[in-house]
């Protein structure tokens, strides 16, 4: 595959750059794993010192990096600016808690003294997605970094020049050479990596076809794996929700990042009360939107960033108008010599409809009509994906219950659904396994090895069940 930059705005080829041969990923290979052996006999606190610097590298050169990221994917510049201030905080996070979470654990036990000690695996390979090209990273990159498993990358064809960039950034922040290596390389080389020895992690962020086909990869060689892959998440608004707060938040639920986020609001779900005023308030916020130039402050809505993600898009809808859904807001911009998509609503789609099982990755909004609260969480939860969800509700208790009856990984209860370094991020079902982000983050390629000490001066079994193991 031919790793490019084609500035979506302008659908106009930036740079091509050549594929790493098998050469370089052997050299890659063999210098993360000479640091995996180093950094086993150096203190956590030199990796964190350097995290700090990274982080400070990201906040210094926030417009420089940002402009990557909007040449790369054509994100709005304002949202570019967020993306690198988020990997900045993510880096000082790890930095400052990642010691801590790290600490051994001791453990009572009939056998005397044991405690659990975590350590680093091994290299961590990582696969990940365009739609935010470091935040993605970093949130692999720093606590993997903090635990002292180097890290080797394959990016997305399309962002090849955020690939580049980050490495640069976290290297000229101080990480040494081997800690995080970009590889230019085909889904071959991804495979031949993962079943290399010296691998022992692979994280992968993108779709379920990708996660169904490293996954297997990844188990046909015994290596732990992470998988962060798509959703369809249901935003519920309760009978008693108050709706001048979510006409603060509905049109930017969907449309943030030109609605190519895996946690954006992608099913509305409301009861009878409320889905009239609902659907004419997600129109008018839908009708604010801009199309423009990422770069103009005035732009509010950036295109999708690729031809073929608008041509795959709009084949999803014609899909969903097939089996019978309404288009109750906006027009399809067929026009494929840009990349723009004007935000559009779909109503009336039935279970036997394709879009009630699709995630629609771009500024399409669905909304269901439900009778009462039960039918909003059984149809929240007639799903495959269970990534994110909100859910807004005029008593807060009352839906954090309600959330809680929600089958997905993060639930936000009258609230954005954002995310924060300290949160962790994960799905279920076939959103994935496993967690990035706070503690659970950094747990995922750690070896929690237990280590038992007899403090006597003879060998004890009385309690080990006669010698039993
Ligand atoms: P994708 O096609 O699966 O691509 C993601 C990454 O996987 C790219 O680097 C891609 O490389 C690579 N890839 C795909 N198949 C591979 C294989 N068999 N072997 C090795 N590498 C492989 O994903 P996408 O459709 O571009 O990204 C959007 C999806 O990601 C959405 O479903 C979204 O919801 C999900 N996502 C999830 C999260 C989360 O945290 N849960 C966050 C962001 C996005 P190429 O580009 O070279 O094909």
């Amino acid at each position: 595959m031919a790793y490019q930059t084609i500035n979506p705005f302008t659908n106009k080829v930036v740079k091509t750059y050549e594929n790493h041969d098998d050469a370089y990923v052997e050299d890659a290979l063999t210098k993360a794993h000479a640091l995996y052996k180093k950094w086993r006999n150096e203190p956590i606190e030199d990796r964190a010192k350097i995290l700090h610097q990274v982080s400070q590298y990201f906040t210094d050169h926030t417009d420089e990096l940002a402009r990557v990221l909007v040449e790369d994917m054509g994100k709005l510049f304002t949202e570019a600016q967020g993306e690198v201030a988020i990997c900045a905080a993510i880096a000082e996070y790890y930095a400052t808690q990642g010691e801590r979470f790290l600490e051994k654990q001791p453990i009572e036990t009939v056998m005397g003294y044991a405690h659990v000690e975590n350590h680093s695996m091994g290299v961590v390979m990582a696969v990940e997605p365009w739609n935010f090209p470091f935040y993605q990273m970093m949130r692999v990159f720093a606590p993997n970094f903090l635990v002292g498993n180097p890290l080797l990358y394959k990016h997305a064809s399309n962002t090849p020049g955020s690939a580049v960039a980050f490495e640069a950034a976290v290297r000229e922040a101080g990480a040494p050479e081997g800690s995080c290596v970009n590889l230019f390389i085909n889904y071959d080389q991804v495979n031949k990596i993962i079943a290399d020895m010296r691998v022992q992690g692979v994280a992968l962020t993108g779709s379920e076809r990708a996660g169904k086909e490293i996954a297997a990869e990844a188990g046909r060689n015994l290596k732990k794996s992470s998988l962060e892959l798509g959703g369809s998440d249901p935003f519920i608004i309760l009978d008693d929700t108050n709706l001048d707060e979510v006409n603060k938040i509905i049109g930017q639920a969907r449309l943030y990042n030109a609605g190519q986020v895996c946690t954006s609001s992608k099913r509305f779900i409301v009861t009878e009360k409320n889905y009239d005023k609902v659907l004419q308030m997600m129109k008018d916020a839908f009708a604010k939107a801009k199309v423009g130039d990422p770069l103009d402050s005035n732009t509010t809505l950036a295109p999708l960033s690729t031809n073929k993600a608008k041509a795959g898009l709009l084949e999803k809808v014609h899909a969903a108008l097939d089996d019978g859904a309404t288009l109750a807001f906006g027009k399809l911009n067929e026009n494929m010599d840009n990349n723009f998509f004007e935000p559009i609503i779909l109503t009336d789609i039935d279970r036997d409809n394709s879009a009630y099982w699709t995630e629609f990755f771009g500024p399409v909004g669905q909304i269901y009509k439900v009778k009462d609260e039960q039918a909003a969480i059984d149809l929240a939860n007639d799903s495959n994906y269970g990534l994110g969800g909100i859910v807004f509700g005029g008593d807060p208790n009352h839906a954090a219950e309600v959330a809680g009856k929600v089958e997905t990984g993060m639930v936000f209860v009258n609230n954005f659904g954002g995310t924060v370094p300290e949160l962790p991020f994960g799905g279920i079902k076939n959103s994935g396994y496993g967690r990035e982000l706070g503690k659970l983050g950094i747990e995922t390629f750690v070896n929690p090895e237990m280590v038992m000490v007899n403090e006597k001066d003879y060998v004890d079994m009385d309690n080990t069940f006669g010698g039993f193991v």
